[in-house]
């Protein structure tokens, strides 16, 4: 007879265990008895595949009032994330954080372009009057990039519709004296004012017409309707939008002294929806007063504060009204912050702690920096963290503010911390003010850089890298066997989600090895 259970024992018998494989994420997390450790240092063991990689959902809150679709977040850093990073992250259901290393007018205009990107009734359109002229249609289209004009008898809103200009009608139009009135579309479809959006998007799809104005019952203009929108929402079906004015989602950061107050007040008429309190150590006493004054001054901007790295830090910021929290203290690939003050933390440790902590009280944190590749994006919301904060990871992609060079034959571009010497001693062009002040003070007579000036390799478009990290996290999810991030931090916490500590022999046969050499292409 057989000594081997038989197959069907192998349930009952696994139960008779203790304990289950690998080890919760308390343990895991001991400090007594490892330290602080970083994402490299453990991995999460598999579970039970009972559904598809792309049925999982990466919805998470970053504040206590924003929820995206991806959880992704580019760094307020000026080699990663202006207007044009901030749109794509949108795009693809992630938030960008427009970086204030430049005078508060310009981080204004970003956020401005960003909120104009894509809308649902355009509330505040451009408008014309029939005696302006081509050249001021041109001119619309070179600083704004669109040209369908209403165009109203006061060229105001709220003035009596008259005709609409479209790109067709200064397509060749060589006459830029000539008045608006002369090239103008009178024939118009247009719809009454209390339509609902569905119905006028149907218009919109039916009429065929690049815009339908929306008037009210005396014919004057009340909003505007771009097709053009109509597109975008169909491409993107994750986009981070606001339910009201379908306008997508955008942060910024700002500092904590007096002038942060003004930069942030045009900031918030530009429309912003999050500003995030940018200091490498947030447990200050001004930044518990800005967030207070913030609270008090603009109910409707979700306050990110930080950056914190131990629950005392955190426990200050939740108090003062934080509604998100950023981790991370000398984690960043191009920060020398551990190095030069003694301070910081391991991040994994780091984002297990306070991420546990803020749970409590309903405070989504977010974990920033050191993310190198999908399966940091996962061990920083495996311990809690709701969305990831990227900058070098995405500085490579065309949408980063830069210019690609060559050398040695490969593409690259400049990624700078904004803590180097480089960042700190940038002028405003506007107000001939230092730069972001993060990482000095006003009575400094040094600068100690807390950060350095490198090199990232080209990566594309961040659309088609966003799309590569929202597919990995899913199969991620799918091996670890849980449908949401929501689902994965109920897991975590409830020890069905189990992980192991990796040796540094462990790291080596993670990686790859034993090769002459090997080409690492990572989407396709
Ligand atoms: P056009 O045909 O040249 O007007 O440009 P498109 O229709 O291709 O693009 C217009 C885009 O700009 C849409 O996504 C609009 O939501 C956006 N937009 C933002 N503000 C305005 C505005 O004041 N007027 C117009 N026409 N579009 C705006
Ligand atoms: P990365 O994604 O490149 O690893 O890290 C980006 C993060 O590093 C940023 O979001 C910011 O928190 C942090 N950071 C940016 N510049 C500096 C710097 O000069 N010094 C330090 N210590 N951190 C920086």
């Amino acid at each position: 007879m057989s000594s081997f259970l038989a197959p069907e024992q192998a349930l009952s018998t696994l139960n008779e265990y203790e304990h289950r494989d690998g080890l919760s994420v308390e343990a895991l997390l001991d400090e007594q008895l490892s330290g602080g450790l970083t994402y490299n240092d453990f991995l999460i063991l598999p579970g039970y595949i009972d559904f598809a990689a792309n049925a999982t959902s990466l919805e998470s809150k970053i504040t206590k009032n924003i929820s995206l679709r991806t959880p992704f977040m580019s760094s307020p850093m000026d080699t990663v994330t202006e207007a044009d990073m901030a749109i794509s992250m949108a795009l693809l259901g992630g938030i960008g954080i427009i970086h204030h290393n430049c005078s508060a007018e310009e981080q204004a205009d970003m956020v401005r372009k960003v909120k104009k990107f894509e809308n649902g009734f355009i509330m505040d359109p451009i408008v014309l009057s029939p005696t302006h002229t081509v050249a001021d249609v041109k001119e619309i289209k070179e600083t704004h990039g669109f040209c369908g004009i209403p165009i109203t008898e006061t060229g105001k809103m709220h003035g009596k519709l008259v005709g609409m200009v479209t790109a067709r009608d200064i397509q060749f139009h060589m006459d830029d004296s000539s008045t608006l009135d002369s090239i103008m579309t009178k024939e118009l479809v247009v719809a009454q004012k209390d339509i609902t959006l569905a119905d006028a998007n149907r218009i919109l799809f039916t009429s065929k017409k690049g815009k339908l104005p929306i008037v009210d019952e005396n014919g004057c203009l009340v909003s505007l309707l771009a097709r053009s929108d109509l597109l975008k929402n169909q491409n993107y079906p994750l986009a981070s939008k606001k339910p009201s004015s379908k306008q997508l989602l955008v942060g910024a950061a700002i500092g904590t002294r007096p002038d942060d107050k003004e930069r942030l007040a045009l900031l918030a008429e530009a429309g912003l929806d999050v500003v995030v309190l940018d200091s490498s150590q947030g447990n200050s006493v001004y930044q518990i007063e800005m967030i207070k004054w913030i609270k008090e001054n603009f109910p409707s901007v979700d306050v990110i504060a930080g950056n914190v790295v131990t629950r005392e830090q955190a426990a200050n910021l939740i108090a003062a009204g934080a509604d998100g929290l950023r981790i991370g203290m000398g984690s960043g690939s191009i920060c020398i912050t551990q190095e030069v003050m003694a301070c910081g933390r391991p991040q994994a440790t780091a984002v297990y702690r306070v991420s546990e902590f803020a749970a409590r009280f309903g405070v989504p944190t977010v974990a920033d920096g050191g993310i190198g590749n999908v399966g940091h994006i996962v061990k920083a919301i495996a311990l809690g963290a709701s969305a990831v904060m990227m900058g070098g990871l995405l500085a490579g992609c065309e949408e980063a503010p830069g210019t690609y060079f060559f050398r040695d034959g490969v593409r690259l571009k400049r990624y700078r911390g904004m803590g180097s010497i480089d960042a700190m001693t940038k002028v405003n062009s506007k107000d001939g003010n230092a730069a972001t002040k993060r990482y000095f003070s006003e009575g400094d007579t040094v600068k100690v850089a807390q950060g350095v000036v490198g090199n990232v390799v080209d990566k594309g478009s961040v659309r088609n890298y966003l799309t590569y990290l929202i597919t990995g996290v899913q199969h991620s999810l799918q091996d670890i066997g849980t449908l949401s991030v929501e689902q994965f931090h109920k897991d975590v916490a409830s020890g069905k989600v189990r992980f192991e500590k990796r040796t540094a022999a462990a790291q080596m046969e993670g990686g790859v090895h034993g090769l002459h050499s090997f080409e690492k292409k990572l989407y396709a």
